[in-house]
């Protein structure tokens, strides 16, 4: 039987798109959930500038239907991995802000010109929620993306002086090592180093060990994100009809990968890794063991 070590724990992750959850950690919100604690997910954007995998539903770019689309690819991950989940300020009311210098970053619905509110917002949800763990974007935002950098900041400004903070990143070291065991799908490349540097961070106060069920509920949330990942393991789906394989030369490394829009591998790992972003680690309430 399970042991629920953590009823009556509870965990709030905020993250500025759907699917960040899921590629950030995943695994650990259903293995959180599945070990007893009550576990929001907050989600800030719908994501509304995200390209799409797959023809079948290019079009939802051009009409502007993206973001609903992904509000139902969030609903259906956050089932998978067996989370409770809200919209800051409800569905729609935070713009994806795109890159910097693109046009939509001067929106005035964007995130990234209304961080007050979502300081306020993410305040009330802080204090009706209680979290004994939050977990959020480190300060880059993972990769850069100015939404990241903007809930990273609205997280910390949110929470209690206190409050314990972990910040999922892709830890650099695990990646490279688990990129050498993957050959890319036919027609896939191999991401480069500037690539990797962007999307990795160096070291971690914690590494979250996934047990199989835990991993599994973190790849199906993976395919519930169809139109933003990959997973390179045969999949097909309405979003996208195609077939990727991933050559997995080492499962006990890389036991899955998957890519983005981009079509760049990437490893998918059978652990998480996390950096203590505020507050102490000694004490801690709900620990990643
Ligand atoms: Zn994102």
């Amino acid at each position: 039987m399970k042991n629920r070590d953590l009823n009556g724990r509870r965990v709030v992750a905020v993250f500025a798109h759907p699917d960040d959850e899921t590629l950030f950690m995943g695994g650990t919100l259903a293995d959180l959930a599945a070990r007893g604690a009550d576990v929001t997910v907050i989600t800030v954007t719908l994501g509304e500038l995200g390209e799409i995998i797959g023809e079948p539903y290019q079009g939802l770019i051009a009409s502007d239907q993206l973001g609903g689309y992904r509000a139902a690819e969030l609903a259906h991950a956050l089932g998978a991995l067996d989370v409770h989940g809200l919209q800051l300020g409800g569905f729609g009311f935070f713009h994806d802000s795109g890159m910097a210098g693109s046009p939509d970053h001067d929106n005035p619905r964007a995130l990234v010109n209304r961080i007050d509110e979502a300081v306020a917002l993410l305040r009330e949800q802080f204090a009706i929620l209680a979290p004994d763990v939050i977990f959020t974007f480190g300060p880059d935002g993972g990769y850069g993306h100015p939404d990241h950098i903007a809930v990273n900041q609205a997280v910390h400004r949110a929470a209690a002086d206190e409050q314990r903070i972990w910040w999922p990143v892709f830890e650099a070291t695990a990646i490279d090592e688990a990129l050498e065991a993957v050959e890319p799908p036919l027609g896939w490349s191999l991401p480069d180093r500037a690539y990797l540097d962007n999307f990795t961070n160096s070291g971690a106060d914690v590494v979250y060990q996934l047990p199989a069920a835990a991993f599994a509920a973190k790849r199906a949330a993976m395919s519930a994100h169809a139109t933003q990942i990959w997973v390179a393991d045969g999949t097909v789906t309405r979003v996208n009809p195609h077939a990727a394989f991933a050559g997995l030369r080492n499962p006990g490394l890389a036991p899955a990968a998957y890519g983005l829009s981009n079509l760049l591998v990437m490893p998918l790992l059978d652990s998480e890794h996390f950096q203590l972003g505020n507050g102490s680690a000694s004490h801690v309430v709900v620990e990643p063991c």
